[in-house]
């Protein structure tokens, strides 16, 4: 067994200063003085922008709201087969599923319910990656505001994809 002995430090008594963190709060102030003089006069540097008038330029991976793709004839891509469901942490994904009557293979499904909570998502992606068909991928579209629970639940219309892929404001696809 190890001999452990303890030695006393007799640092001496605090000075007024150490007892009253004058030292510290002096310096931190002088921290913000200078950062607020600096922004006051507009320099080049400082971090903050005017938002909503001033906008960064996001990464194209930057996963926001998603967009439901579609084909040519301006179909969903989704066969409903509840992957992207099945993989999502929060549970916010809601399908139902119907028989797709103009399917050239038989039994192709469609979603004839397609809905997201975005207020439940963490927008982790994990739908994106597991979709087999690349029918959710997630654009940059992330300021979302609303009144009320219900309004935060999007379905088909809303998920759609609007316009040809390219001019859609696309964030994380998982091959991109
Ligand atoms: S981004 Fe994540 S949390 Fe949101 S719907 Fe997809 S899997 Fe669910
Ligand atoms: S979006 Fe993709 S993963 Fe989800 S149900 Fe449709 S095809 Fe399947």
């Amino acid at each position: 067994m190890r001999n452990v002995s303890i030695v006393n430090v007799d640092r001496g008594a605090p000075s007024l200063a150490q007892r009253t963190y004058l030292i510290p709060i002096i310096k931190g102030l002088a921290v913000t003085l200078r950062h607020f003089l600096r922004n006051l006069f507009g320099q080049r540097d400082v971090a903050t922008i005017q938002y909503p008038e001033v906008k960064r330029e996001y990464s194209e991976r930057l996963r926001g709201r998603h967009i439901l793709t579609t084909k040519d004839d301006g179909s969903l891509r989704c066969v409903a087969c509840y992957m992207c469901e099945t993989a999502c942490p929060a549970d916010c994904i809601h399908i139902e599923a119907e028989e797709d009557p103009d399917a050239t293979v038989e039994w192709e499904k469609r979603p004839l319910v397609y809905e997201i909570d975005l207020l439940r998502c963490v927008f982790c992606g994990y739908c994106v990656d597991a979709c087999p068909k690349e029918a959710i991928i997630m654009s940059r579209q992330h300021e979302m505001a609303f009144d009320a629970r219900d309004q935060a639940i999007v379905g088909i219309e809303q998920l759609k994809q609007k316009k040809p892929i390219e001019e859609e404001d696309i964030g994380y696809r998982p091959y991109f």
